[in-house]
């Protein structure tokens, strides 16, 4: 049965991205376009987007909406482009007092104001042309008001009779504290006393806690993660709540946009390679030694990095181990990546050191990711934790064996590889400690010594399976079961 969806999002790719949140989305929704189904993104016409290529088509009918935030009232305009190789719209709350700043996050107060205005357009918008969706599926604390709007706010319109909500959880460290004050601006009226009064009663209001209350069915973005967020160590103090909702919660692992990221026809690319004609890689390593300026005349293996530099990416366990092991094995390094000082330094730091054998750039830059993923040999993602990651699903289909921690996401797609039965996709230490991740560098180099075994490694590898055709299925089994 085809299902109305309409997804409400930070993030969207191309048009908005700092992570694996935006993949996921336009991923997701391409998949069910694909597969049949009626699904509309909303989205801020961020600034940056404004400076795009492709038309953006007003929406007759969603014309300068007022939006009341308690005293503060906006006017939002929808515009529309779909979502390119799909034919999914996109509508774009273009409200510039708000979204006209460069930057999707700004870190400060009004960042909350900004996601609730997303929020409300995206009902008001719904109203105006008549649309009411089966499924309302929100992303992260950015739009985990969507359920309790929907009850409280939209709750006497018939058109929303049989509109469901789901939340998915990307990552959990991030869950939109505001003062408590703000909720008298939400104008919930009576419904406040649906909000945890305890959490109020502290003097603070949690997005993504709203969001997760009231939520019909909530996912988290693999099994392990859905498993991990409902225990103490992992739970970012909302883990009492995820096991009291832990019948409507599931893990599905997402999936990959292989459109966007095969070796095969990647346009970012200047070589191309498959399972079946590998060569292509070796061209690709040479360009990107190159490209980096690292010395070229070499057989040494090359490690990637692509990565926010934040703490949870787990760099802080390479502080020790990668200086010893750079200094003690013949190998080159090439990170790129932004974000926290103390990890930009570090990579900077190691550049300086090892001339001609480490390279980093700080920034963001798409077309580099790329080429790091088809150029080196092995990806480093030693994540303290990681609810899904994609990066390590893009190195697999590169033939560029990931070494990671064992936890969320990664324990889900990576397995070990075993060098004795030829079994495994990559090299994965249990505990985060250094010593865990010396041991699978040093299990990985070695293996790389070992021409056979290494090129065994990179096909099961590319083997994998992690198409969007293949993981959106079970978003649209649940789909069913929430409309159902
Ligand atoms: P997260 O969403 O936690 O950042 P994921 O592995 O799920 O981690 O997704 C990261 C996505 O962002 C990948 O598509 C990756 O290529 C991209 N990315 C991260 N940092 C950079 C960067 N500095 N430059 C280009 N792409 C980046």
């Amino acid at each position: 049965m085809p299902y109305q969806v309409c997804q409400l999002a930070a993030e969207v790719t191309p048009f908005a991205k700092t992570g694996g949140l935006g993949d996921v989305v336009s991923g997701l929704s391409g998949f069910l376009a694909r597969d049949g189904h009626d699904v509309r993104i909303f989205l801020p016409f961020y600034a940056q987007i404004a400076r795009r290529a492709e038309p953006f088509m007003p929406v007759d009918f969603v014309r300068d909406v007022p939006v009341a935030i308690g005293p503060r009232h906006y006017t939002f305009s929808l515009l529309t482009t779909p979502l390119p190789g799909s034919d999914v719209p996109v509508y774009f709350v273009d409200c510039p007092e708000l979204f006209a700043h460069d930057g999707l996050y700004h870190g400060d107060w009004l960042d909350w104001l900004r996601f609730a205005v997303l929020t409300r357009a995206a009902f008001e918008s719904c109203q105006r042309m008549g649309w009411g969706p089966d499924v309302v599926h929100c992303h992260d604390w950015h739009t985990a008001l969507a359920p309790i709007l929907l009850k409280a706010l939209y709750g006497w319109d018939r058109l929303f009779d049989h509109t469901r909500s789901v939340l998915t959880i990307h990552n959990l460290a991030y869950q939109g504290y505001v003062p408590a004050s703000v909720v008298s601006d939400l104008g919930l009226g009576s419904h406040v006393h649906w909000l945890d009064a305890a959490d109020l009663a502290t003097g603070r209001f949690n997005f993504l806690k709203t969001g997760i209350l009231h939520a019909d069915f909530l996912t988290a973005v693999s099994r392990t993660f859905a498993r991990e967020i409902q225990t103490p160590e992992d739970g970012f103090g909302l883990d009492p709540l995820l096991r009291a909702r832990g019948d409507r919660l599931v893990g599905i692992v997402n999936g990959v946009d292989y459109g966007e990221w095969d070796p095969e026809t990647d346009p970012h690319l200047f070589y191309h390679y498959s399972a079946r004609e590998p060569a292509g890689k070796w061209s690709c390593k040479r360009n990107l030694l190159r490209e980096t300026g690292l010395d070229e005349r070499t057989a040494a293996p090359l490690i990637g990095v692509v990565s926010r530099l934040t703490p949870q990416k787990g760099f802080d366990l390479c502080f020790e181990v990668l200086p010893e092991l750079l200094a003690r094995r013949d190998l080159r390094l090439v990170a790129l990546g932004s974000g926290e000082k103390v990890y930009e330094d570090f990579f900077q730091g190691l550049q300086e050191r090892f001339p001609g054998k480490a390279w980093f750039f700080k920034g963001f830059n798409n077309e580099l990711a790329h080429r790091i993923e088809a150029g080196a040999d092995l990806f480093l993602m030693p994540s303290k934790f990681e609810p899904c990651g994609l990066n390590q699903m893009y190195s697999l289909k590169y033939g560029t064996p990931p070494i990671v921690h064992k936890t969320g996401g990664l324990a889900d797609t990576v397995e070990l590889f075993d060098s004795a039965t030829g079994q495994g996709t990559g090299f994965v230490f249990d505990h985060f400690v250094p010593v865990g991740l010396r041991w699978a560098l040093d299990y990985a180099l070695d293996t790389y010594l070992h021409r056979s075994t290494w090129e065994k490694l990179m096909a099961n590898g590319m083997a994998q399976d992690f198409s969007w055709d293949k993981q959106g299925k079970e978003y649209v089994e649940l789909y069913g079961r929430m409309v159902g």
